[in-house]
Order: C-alpha cells, then sequence, then structure tokens
C-alpha cells in the first residue's frame, strides 16, 4: 500500500493550494495530490472558452508541471471512499493510499434543479468544471441559433455575453428583478443590465422558468407568466453545490447545506482529516451566518490557512470567513463587488449608510483610456465600519474592488478610510482630490456626523 503523510483529494484550485502551501510549510513531508481529471480548467476562465479564447486548451491549469515542480506526486484518479479509523482512501482502480493528513478539496458541482421539468431533454446544459464536457457542449451548440440561459448570477451574463459575441440569438432570463442580484445593488446591475442589452443580449428579469419543453430534445423555454421562447438549446445557470457524497458515505460530518463541518482552521470534526474550498463550510465575513457563497478567492484563501496549519496550530492564522468579493468584465467596462451589499445588509437587519461617488479613472480625463469610475461604500451606521463596497469603471474596477476587500477584512472605518494616502498618476488613477474610494468615504462619513 503507498503510504503518505498528506493526501489531498481534488487538483482545482483549493487542493493545488492547500497542497504547494503544504508543502513549502512543511518541506520534509510527503504529499499526494489525487485528482479525477487530467486536463484541468481554470474554473474562473470557463465562460470564455465560448467566445473569447479559441479553444479549451488556452483555459487550462499546469497543474502537474507545478506539483511536480514542488515535489508533490499527483495522481488521476478518483477516491471513491475514505476509510478514518484506518487513515486509508481507495482509489476507482482498487489502489489503497494511506495517509496520515487527509484534506478533502472535492469542490462543487452544478445543480440541475429537481422541479424543472424538461431538464433532462438533450441540449440542457449546466457549466461544470469538466474540460470533456464543456468540449463537447461547444462542438453541440454549433450551427445552433437560439440559446437561453437560465441564471443571471454573474457566470449566466459572462457565458451570456460570451455566447452573444460568438453569434448566438441569446436570451438571459433571471426570477429575481434585476440581474446579478446577490452581488451589486441596483444603481449598478441597472448599468450592467444597459451595457448587455446594448450588446444585444435579450435580458428577461423578474419572470422565471417553469419548463423546459421539446420532444426528446429542447424545442422552448416557458416561462412562470406563460411567455415561450423558442430555443435550441438551454444553459442552466441556477448555481453549484458541495460535492461531498463521497465525504458524506465516509462518515465524514456535513451541514444542512451539505457542506463539510469545520472550524477556522479548516479542520473537520474527524482528528487529522481537513476540509478547504467549495465543498467546505462557509460563514459570511460580516454576518457571522452560514453562506454558500462559492469564491476562487475563498478556496485559495481557506487552503492556505488549511496547509499552513496541517500537523499543528503552525501559524496562529484562521479563516475569518467568506467576504464575497470578485469582480468581471464586459468589453472594456469593469465592475466589481466585496462584502454586503446594502440590500442584503437591510435584509440582515443592519443599520447601514452608504456614500456614493462618481469620478474619472485618469487625471486629467481627457487622457487616452479615461473611464468614469463610480464607488459605493456600505457603512456600518452606529461605527462607521465599512462592510461593503461596489465599483463599476474601467479594468482598473477588479483592483480597487480587492482594496475595499482588504478594507472589509481589515474592518477599517470610513474616518479611518477617508484620511488614508492613495497613490495617484495622471495616466493610471483618478486624481488624489476626486479619488472615488476616498470621496464615497467622505460622503459616508458626513451622513454619519449628521445622524
Ligand atoms: C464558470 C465559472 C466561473 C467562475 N468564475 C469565478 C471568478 O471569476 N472568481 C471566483 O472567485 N470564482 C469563480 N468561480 C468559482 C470558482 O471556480 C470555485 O469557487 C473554485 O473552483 C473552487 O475551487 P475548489 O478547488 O474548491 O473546487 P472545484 O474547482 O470544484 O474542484 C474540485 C476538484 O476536485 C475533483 N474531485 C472531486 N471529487 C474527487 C474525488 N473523489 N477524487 C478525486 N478528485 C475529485 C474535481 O474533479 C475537481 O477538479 C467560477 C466558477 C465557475 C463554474
Amino acid at each position: 500500500m503507498k503510504k503518505t503523510d498528506v493526501l489531498i483529494i481534488g487538483g482545482s484550485a483549493a487542493g493545488m493550494v492547500a497542497a504547494l502551501t503544504g508543502k513549502s510549510a512543511w518541506p520534509d513531508k510527503k504529499f499526494i495530490l489525487v485528482k479525477k481529471l487530467k486536463d484541468m480548467m481554470v474554473p474562473c476562465g470557463i465562460p470564455y472558452i465560448f467566445g473569447t479564447l479559441d479553444s479549451s486548451t488556452q483555459n487550462l491549469m499546469p497543474v502537474d508541471n507545478m506539483m511536480e515542480n514542488a515535489g508533490i506526486e499527483s495522481i488521476v484518479d478518483e477516491v471513491v471512499a475514505v476509510d478514518k479509523e484506518k487513515k486509508t482512501a481507495t482509489l476507482a482502480n482498487g489502489e489503497q493510499i494511506q495517509w496520515d493528513k487527509l484534506l478533502f478539496a472535492t469542490g462543487s458541482i452544478p445543480v440541475k434543479p429537481r422541479w424543472l421539468k424538461g431538464k433532462d431533454l438533450d441540449n440542457v446544459f449546466v457549466i461544470p468544471k469538466d474540460k470533456y464536457y464543456l468540449d463537447d457542449m461547444v462542438a453541440k451548440l454549433k450551427g445552433m441559433k437560439n440559446l437561453v440561459v437560465i441564471g443571471a448570477g454573474f457566470i449566466g451574463v459572462e457565458l451570456s455575453d460570451e455566447l452573444n459575441k460568438s453569434g448566438f440569438n441569446v436570451t438571459l432570463v433571471e426570477k429575481e428583478p434585476q440581474i446579478l442580484s446577490l452581488a451589486f445593488d441596483i444603481e449598478i446591475s441597472s448599468r450592467i443590465h444597459k451595457i448587455i442589452e446594448d450588446r444585444g443580449l435579450k435580458v428577461v428579469t423578474g419572470n422565471g422558468v417553469k419548463e423546459i419543453a421539446g420532444d426528446g430534445k429542447v424545442e422552448k423555454v416557458i416561462l412562470e407568466n406563460g411567455e415561450i421562447i423558442p430555443a435550441d438549446a438551454v444553459v442552466l445557470s441556477m448555481g453549484y453545490r458541495p460535492n461531498t457524497d463521497m465525504a458524506k458515505n465516509s462518515g465524514i460530518e456535513l451541514d444542512n447545506g451539505s457542506f463539510i463541518v469545520i472550524d477556522e482552521y479548516m479542520r473537520t470534526l474527524t482528528p487529522d482529516i481537513f476540509a478547504a474550498g467549495d465543498c467546505a463550510q462557509k460563514r459570511d465575513f460580516v454576518t457571522r451566518r452560514r453562506t454558500p457563497i462559492m469564491l476562487a478567492s475563498t478556496a485559495c484563501a481557506e487552503a492556505r490557512v488549511a496547509g499552513l496549519n496541517l500537523f499543528n496550530i503552525h501559524v496562529v492564522k484562521t479563516f475569518s470567513g467568506t467576504i464575497g468579493i470578485y469582480s468581471t468584465a464586459i468589453d472594456d467596462v469593469g465592475f466589481g463587488t466585496a462584502g454586503l451589499t446594502e440590500a442584503r445588509a437591510i435584509q440582515e437587519g443592519m443599520a447601514v449608510i452608504t456614500g456614493i461617488f462618481e469620478g474619472v479613472d485618469r487625471h486629467p480625463a481627457h487622457l487616452p483610456g479615461a473611464h468614469k469610475q463610480m464607488v459605493k461604500l456600505i457603512v456600518a451606521k452606529y461605527s462607521g465600519v465599512i462592510v461593503g463596497g461596489e465599483v463599476i469603471g474601467g479594468p482598473s474596477a477588479g483592483e480597487l474592488t480587492n482594496v475595499i476587500g482588504l478594507v472589509i477584512e481589515n474592518r477599517m472605518s470610513v474616518n479611518g478610510l477617508l484620511t488614508s494616502q492613495i497613490g495617484t498618476h495622471p495616466c493610471l488613477t483618478a486624481s488624489p482630490a476626486g479619488y472615488p474610494l476616498i470621496k464615497a468615504a467622505e460622503i459616508a462619513a458626513a451622513k454619519i456626523r449628521h445622524i
């Protein structure tokens, strides 16, 4: 039987980062990583294989090379069972591996809602992180005309825009009154809505899917209000669920959402077994409630905490909670979000005030490449602590969103932020006098002073 000090199950964001961080923290230990698929996609790059990239091979992560360079053995196979008493894992090929520490990084899989009639017709697709499925899907879509994407979260929006760019006639359907409703307040989401419509996408909001109909294969989508959309294919972008059936069958404790229960060092309730990434339980950084938000950024941060603390509490650093943080771009417009939206904060019963400022990301604004840049900050009313932020602007919106993420994670207040020193340059940033992030903090601080 093969023996290892650390066995990692899954070779995407969480598995890869846990292996690399773990090996650098514990160089004398033997690490093995088992991954089901040989070719690993950059998960966040998947929408772009439908338009911008020539093929899925341009979206691969060199996981095997990275493992080899770090002295980690990488095996392509599936772990089908874990025996937590004997400390073994069984692979699909029957081989067993004895481990001292084990980490689940088995990720998540797309949801096909059980209630949805027609979900199993031919040409109904989901978006798994699986090159072979996606290559087959790309081939099947060739020659089709009318596509319906259901679900306008960021994956649905990015995918629809890419399919539209490739010449398909795309309708994006969203049950909520606005697209990207979990990520953005209406001031920003309405602008994104307009941008994608101007690019030729049809967007239906406030009207969910009732049924997908057809004789063997998709012919139409019937909406809740009875409206019918002709369709050659349907893409379900209705969320992901943690991939934890094997963990459950192996006696690892799951929560109600079927995530693996973990503590803040990413330890499960079973000694010597850890979990990180989409399969591991999440807690919101601000509200401290359980959250189903699954992001690569969170997965990598959790994986680093797990890797560092595999053999003891090596670095006293715990994972302090999920900050829903990401950014995306439609053409040259970038937008990003971090932490709570205003709507979500209100739903949570938090008293918040906001500061919104719109400026330009160059100074003077006539310089080439200048974009309008709007920042909205969401601030706890009685402490002034920043709990969320949203940005729309040029490509710099992504990094500015990351700055807001750090502000939230370090629990900065608006007063601290508005007196911060921000490096600026005419060709790269907004002006120091009208820097939208600082101005938004200034506006919020003024409102707090007048409470
Ligand atoms: C289309 C798309 C776009 C996205 N865009 C973004 C973005 O822009 N920003 C962002 O932050 N997040 C984004 N995400 C979310 C992000 O991809 C996930 O949060 C991230 O992939 C989670 O990483 P993970 O390693 O936990 O799980 P996964 O990426 O799901 O990987 C789990 C891996 O484990 C393997 N595995 C599972 N079971 C076994 C087993 N028993 N044995 C061996 N191997 C196994 C699987 O095959 C898989 O490769 C996107 C997701 C999708 C689908």
